[in-house]
């Protein structure tokens, strides 16, 4: 194949829009899946802890009391800290309650189109002087394991990763971030609270009022694609968790949580260390749902795997662009530039390669 014929596919390929376009629609949910993906049991647990010897850094053992007790302090700066050590800027914005003071932890993935344009996903990390391991050391983790990905990539929209304080004392602390940031222009809030514990249903709840319908169906579509099996139902208005505030204020808001049935709420058996008591994997796939929605909704800008890379170095150029051309008219099977895989090398081939052209450089 000569450089005209190049030529002559390349302008066959602009007026056939349709297979540019079928591209690149795949590409938002490939995206999802490349960053839902990399969501892993083994890192949940390391925020989270087990009772398989992972100390986790939430303070989630049997005896630990994240409420008015010592652990607080040190795992709201663990998740300043972890914040920070994934690149993003990091502020305790303070509050008061009962004349002293507490800190919401805000991490800000800044937006690359739209910067004044936001997201956020927040969970508690206070706890009822207990563990707190579901309620919530749980929805800290999983904005925990989001944030470690997601900021990996640019986003067009900005992302705010927050744990919030003094939920357990009437949404204190998300109240004073709405009071602060009521002129911010929040296109979606969720607050992951309780995500960890799976009465055998293996259903998540996603609840808020009517007005955050487009959120919480948007969420529940999340679900549907990344939850890795994880069903769902929607209810109403839920005034119990940290997006009320956020709803009381007009912004679109909802809570995900685990379908209800925990026997341990608000209880000192909320820990770690009770067999059998904590579901992993089903907080994995509540984590994966919130991954996939933030990436198709903010806009993250995942690097997924380039349908036009032939020779396997995860882009797709002049190389890949080689090879198709010395393979060109190959039939019968085992054709390297074969992408479609329909066992030749040929003008859809080609299609593949150009329109996915730049990929990964
Ligand atoms: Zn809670």
């Amino acid at each position: 194949m000569n450089a005209n014929e190049i030529l002559r596919s390349i302008i066959v390929l602009l007026t056939a829009g349709s297979i540019v376009a079928a591209v690149s629609t795949a590409a938002a949910s490939d995206e999802g899946h490349a960053a839902a993906d990399q969501v892993t049991e083994e890192s949940y647990r390391y925020f989270l802890g087990d009772n398989q010897g992972v100390e986790g850094i939430l303070y989630t053992h049997a005896g630990d009391n994240r409420g008015f007790g010592p652990e607080h302090d040190p795992a709201r700066d663990n998740i300043a800290a972890h914040f920070e050590s994934y690149g993003l800027s990091v502020a305790l914005e303070p509050f008061m309650y009962y004349g002293d003071t507490y800190y919401n932890v805000v991490a800000t993935q800044l937006g690359s189109i739209y910067p004044d344009q936001e997201y956020i996903v927040g969970g508690h990390y206070d706890s009822v002087d207990n563990p707190g391991a579901d309620d919530n050391a749980s929805g800290v983790a999983l904005v925990l394991e989001a944030a470690r990905i997601l900021s990996q990539y640019d986003s067009d929209y900005t992302i705010r990763f927050i744990g919030f304080d003094r939920e357990e004392q009437g949404l204190i602390g998300s109240q004073a971030y709405v009071d602060d940031h009521y002129t911010d222009d929040i296109l979606g809030m969720i607050s992951t609270d309780m995500v960890a514990y799976n009465n055998g249903s293996n259903s998540a709840d996603i609840n808020g009022r009517n007005a955050s319908n487009t959120l919480k169906y948007a969420l529940a579509d999340a679900v549907d694609t990344y939850g890795d099996g994880l069903s769902y139902s929607i209810g109403g208005q839920a005034d119990y968790s940290d997006h009320a505030p956020f709803e009381w204020a007009g912004f679109q808001a909802c809570i995900l949580i685990e379908d209800w049935g925990n026997p341990y709420y608000h209880t000192q058996n909320d820990n770690v260390d009770m067999p059998g008591y904590i579901d992993h994997a089903y907080a994995v796939r509540m984590t994966r749902s919130i991954v996939g929605y933030l990436v198709d909704n903010a806009g993250v800008q995942v690097p997924g795997p380039c349908p036009g890379d032939i020779d396997g170095d995860q882009d797709t150029d002049q190389a890949d662009l080689g090879i198709l051309v010395a393979d060109w008219g190959c039939s019968g099977g085992d054709c390297p530039g074969d992408l479609d895989g329909d066992g030749d090398t040929d003008q859809s081939d080609l299609g593949i390669l150009l329109a996915d052209w730049g990929c990964g450089t």
